[in-house]
């Protein structure tokens, strides 16, 4: 039984909020009480927003208006920040405090969106340098790639949200939305922060429901010209395969590793990477899983991590005391628990955690890990992390990229030779120098290799996704 009011939301088709007769529940993840409905969309709501993405286009929306509503958001979002860090907290079961960074992150993805908007330029191309072509000038222009379908996964469901919205309205796109069905609210309200700050009707548009039901229905209807895509690789490999010759831009798991040399500064590798591997229950796509440790400092580091994480206080993630929440789903926390189970049976030693509470799994070390066990080898997305030693750095090398992932890695070393060959031989999109893998700044450019994806993010990099380049050569 739900103790609070239950807000019913509609979906934003074509500047209007509609709301359809079949509802699916949005629930509390801590209480897992009813939090509130959303509409489920019909094959004709997701037809209609896309016609109505089609259509906004032919409407002039200049780079400068783009600027002005995306400034205005971000605007409009601060004030609201305490609201929305609420329904984040509430939606997702992440703590408040974290919920808070959250909102303000994607006020300022959103705010470097809006400046982008009046940068977006080609380039001049010296076409006159090849012979024949003396008589001709040519520059390069960026033009919107038309009707982009974005699909979020629940774990960040505010802020990469607008890591999609941001950019590919800065680039002059329109943008029909699927956020996820367990954590759809955030993205509804900001969609209703850009009706109140005059984006023209239709440039963005939000369907709820299914994946299987609604992302099928975006995938098979050919007025979409891109897919921009957050969430596992299982998904990632459907919408690459169904989206066809359209372009797609996919950011994936991985299971990022991160190396604690024997010159590391120990307790502030230890210090970043408790937080690191266990910040919103470890349900974070860079969150730090594998550490491979030096030798002659393992030890040492596996008390120092021990110690951090035995602080942390498991609770309501409305209480502002609660460093980590519970699990999205308790059936996530089972998996969790099995996996470690497994591990545990494999030959693994269990250093901390290792217990369950319905959706609640305590943050875990394991150490005497294999490559091959599944809290290596596969994406946990909980909070467990499996520390490994090494003698060699390339043996350490070695294991980060024995891995089918790569989004981002971490070291931890003084020395700068160390990093530079780190730098040049791990295998991943970004590499981070004296911090866990779990770092990123809204602004720079994101995303991974192999199972990780493919495309980047960072407003910058994002809107040259989201643009195609078009020549255009003068024969004078
Ligand atoms: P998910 O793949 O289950 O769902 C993501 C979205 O895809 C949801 O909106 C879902 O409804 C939709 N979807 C599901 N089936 C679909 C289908 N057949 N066609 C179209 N859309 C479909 O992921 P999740 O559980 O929400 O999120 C966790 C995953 O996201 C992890 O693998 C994590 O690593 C990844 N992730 C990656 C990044 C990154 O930036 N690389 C960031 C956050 C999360």
């Amino acid at each position: 039984m739900a103790t609070n009011t239950v807000t019913n939301y509609g979906m934003l088709i074509n500047g209007e909020w509609v709301r359809g007769e079949k509802k699916s529940s949005v629930t509390n993840k801590y209480t897992h009480e009813l939090f509130a409905e959303t509409t489920v969309a019909t094959e004709d709501d997701v037809k209609r927003a896309i016609q109505a993405a089609k259509a906004s286009l032919k409407e002039q929306f200049t780079p400068y208006e783009r600027y002005k509503v995306l400034s205005k958001v971000a605007e409009m979002l601060i004030e609201q920040k305490e609201e929305f860090s609420r329904i984040l907290s509430i939606e997702v079961g992440k703590p408040i405090r974290d919920s808070r960074i959250e909102v303000e992150r994607a006020a300022q993805t959103l705010q470097i969106s809006a400046e982008e908007a009046k940068r977006i330029h080609g380039e001049g191309i010296p076409v006159e340098s090849a012979p024949g072509s003396e008589n001709r000038i040519a520059f390069t222009m960026r033009v919107p790639v038309g009707v982009i379908a974005a699909i979020t996964p629940f774990n960040v469901p505010l802020n990469l949200v607008c890591h999609k919205i941001g950019p590919g309205l800065a680039a002059g796109n329109s943008i029909v939305l699927k956020p996820a069905e367990v954590t759809p609210i955030t993205a509804l309200k900001i969609a209703e922060l850009f009706e109140k700050a005059g984006l023209p009707k239709g440039r963005l548009n939000v369907v709820t429901g299914k994946g299987s039901e609604v992302g099928e229905w975006l995938l098979m209807n050919k007025d979409v010209d891109m897919f921009t895509f957050t969430g596992s690789p299982e998904v990632g490999e459907i919408i690459r395969k169904k989206a066809g010759l359209r372009k797609v831009a996919l950011e994936l798991g991985n299971n990022s590793a991160t190396i604690v040399h024997s010159d590391a500064n120990l307790k502030q590798a230890a210090t970043l990477i408790a937080q690191k591997s266990f910040n919103n229950a470890g349900q974070v796509c860079i969150s730090v899983q594998r550490v491979y440790v030096h030798k002659s400092i393992f030890e040492s580091f596996v008390s120092l991590l021990k110690e951090k994480t035995e602080k942390f206080k498991l609770g309501n993630p409305l209480d502002e005391n609660t460093d980590i929440g519970p699990m999205i789903r308790i059936n996530d926390a089972k998996r969790v628990e099995e996996w470690i189970n497994e591990a545990i049976e494999q030959g693994a030693n269990l250093i901390l955690g290792g217990k369950r509470d319905g959706a609640f799994y305590t943050p875990t070390i394991l150490t005497n890990v294999k490559q091959d066990m599944k809290v290596c080898r596969k994406e946990v997305f909980g909070p467990v992390v499996s520390i490994d030693e090494y003698e060699e750095i390339d043996e350490a090398i070695m294991k980060v990229n024995d891995s089918e992932y790569g989004l981002q890695a971490g070291i931890f070393t003084k020395d700068l030779n160390l990093a530079m060959k780190a730098a040049k031989e791990i295998e991943v999109g970004g590499l981070i120098i004296n911090d866990a893998s779990a770092y990123r700044a809204d602004h720079m450019p994101y995303g991974g290799i192999k199972r990780s994806g493919t495309g980047k993010e960072g407003p910058k990099y994002a809107i040259e996704e989201m643009t195609e380049e078009r020549i255009v050569v003068f024969n004078l």
